[in-house]
């Protein structure tokens, strides 16, 4: 017996035994093999791509939880890399980018509740980032 993981022509993924690749050769040319979603007889071999395959799998392996503490580090790593860490002055400097007092860079630090809806109503581009995604600031603020 030989198991063939097979597509339909509607992209429906199943597989089906055979007893050799003759024997499958033979019931798809006299369209005895029927997609079970659609019962289409336009069925032929999936491709097969084991790279793809693999990381599929083991994406799947990783828990959510896990998953989000990878996105959270590759998050924290990026702002790290290409934001200014500029603490406790964030609001004040962000407020004399927008008022074009200062020029525009990116920057993050930490900013009351108070003083971020006060920016956000005033429109200053501010992004509350939740504990997870908050890098821990450098020893040394700039
Ligand atoms: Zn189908």
């Amino acid at each position: 017996m030989i198991r063939y993981a097979l597509v339909c022509d509607r992209a429906h993924e199943f597989e089906a035994w055979f007893s050799n690749s003759a024997s499958y050769d033979d019931q798809v040319a006299r369209d005895l093999v029927e997609c079970p979603h659609c019962g289409s007889t336009l069925v032929r071999k999936a491709v097969m791509s084991p790279a793809v395959a693999t990381a599929g799998r083991r994406e799947d392996d990783i828990p959510p939880e896990k998953r989000l503490k990878q996105l959270a580090d590759q998050v924290k790593a990026h702002i790290r890399k290409n934001f200014d860490y500029v603490g406790a002055e964030f609001a004040r400097e962000a407020r004399e980018m927008h008022e074009g007092k200062k020029p525009q860079r990116l920057i993050y630090g930490e900013a009351s509740f108070g003083d971020s809806r006060q920016l956000a109503d005033d429109g200053v581009a501010v992004t509350p980032l939740p504990d997870m995604f908050a890098p821990v600031p450098p020893k040394k603020a700039n």
